[in-house]
């Protein structure tokens, strides 16, 4: 198992570009009198030969473009704490742990981040387990109360567990994909394709979708071409990972006594 931060995975990618190439907390949005181009917030136009567009699962771009796309809310979602507690932490082995309901769509998992700091997650279905308001308050009185008499590692996390950092979210997925690309914008990472957590494959996949496309456009003279390359080598596998998220989420509702035995918990190709 490997687990990057998100603030890790940025300060690394962000090492070899000069920060005068980097605008943080810069909102973009398509600009309504320019086909095809983009602007800042401000008004102010971005003039640029193509544009690579990775605004995440529910893409205000990709939705620009692609009107007729239907976007649907899937029946997880999660509430995500990341703490820091030398005690949690040193009671928590180095290894990723994950329990689940016997009843189906309810998990805890646990991965330690550093000696003094760990990650945890619930994953539950939200027809069965509803939680009206997200504010730390309410997301904390909810993990007391459902996760009361579980096992007393994740019992005891959940009360000793500072709140300040706890966060719900709302997963997403297309009911069909989009193409990855029209004229001179393209798509990578959840813009092109959300892929649901049970897949485990979301940054792996933007990943892949940053380096695939980079080949192409150094290979390929003519951008439309790398463009056109880079969905046909992304796009077959990217539909293996979203058919596997949908069984792995089929799986998760059910009751352990019904899940499929020997199913690994990740989509692989
Ligand atoms: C609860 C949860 C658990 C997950 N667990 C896993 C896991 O275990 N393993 C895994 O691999 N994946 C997991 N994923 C999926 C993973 O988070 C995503 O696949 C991954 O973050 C996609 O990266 P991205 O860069 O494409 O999009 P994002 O990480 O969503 O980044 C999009 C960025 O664009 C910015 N943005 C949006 N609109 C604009 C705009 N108009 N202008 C400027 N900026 C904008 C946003 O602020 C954000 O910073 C999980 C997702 C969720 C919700």
């Amino acid at each position: 198992m490997f687990a990057i931060s998100r603030h890790a995975l940025i300060q690394l990618l962000s090492a070899n570009i000069s920060p005068e190439n980097i605008s943080y907390n810069a909102t973009v949005i398509p600009s309504e009198t320019e086909k095809g181009k983009l602007r800042h917030a401000d008004g102010t136009a971005i003039d640029v030969d193509i544009l690579i567009v990775s605004d995440g699962s529910k893409s205000r771009i990709r939705k620009c473009l692609f009107k007729d796309e239907k976007i649907i809310q899937v029946r997880e979602n999660e509430v995500v704490n990341i703490i820091k507690n030398k005690d949690i932490a040193s009671s928590v082995e180095n290894d990723f742990m994950k329990f689940h309901h016997d009843q189906g769509g309810l998990t805890f998992g646990i991965l330690k981040l550093s000696h003094d700091t760990i990650l945890w997650y619930s994953q539950f279905d939200n027809e069965k387990y509803l939680i009206n308001e997200c504010s730390s308050d309410n997301l904390k009185t909810y993990m007391l109360e459902v996760f009361a008499d579980w096992d007393p590692l994740v019992s005891s996390i959940i009360q000793q567990s500072s709140y300040e950092n706890v966060h719900l979210w709302c997963v997403y997925e297309l009911e069909e994909l989009n193409p990855f690309y029209k004229d001179n914008i393209v798509f990578i990472g959840d813009a092109a394709h959300p892929l649901i957590p049970f897949t485990s494959q979301g940054v792996t996949s933007a990943l892949k979708d940053s380096h695939t496309l980079t080949k192409y456009l150094v290979e390929e003279p003519n951008f439309t071409e790398a463009f056109r390359k880079y969905e046909a080598d992304r796009k077959p596998e990217i539909e293996t990972h979203i058919n596997n998220g949908r069984l792995l989420l089929n799986q998760f509702l059910l009751p352990i006594d019904q899940q499929t035995d020997r199913i690994l918990p990740i989509s692989y190709k």
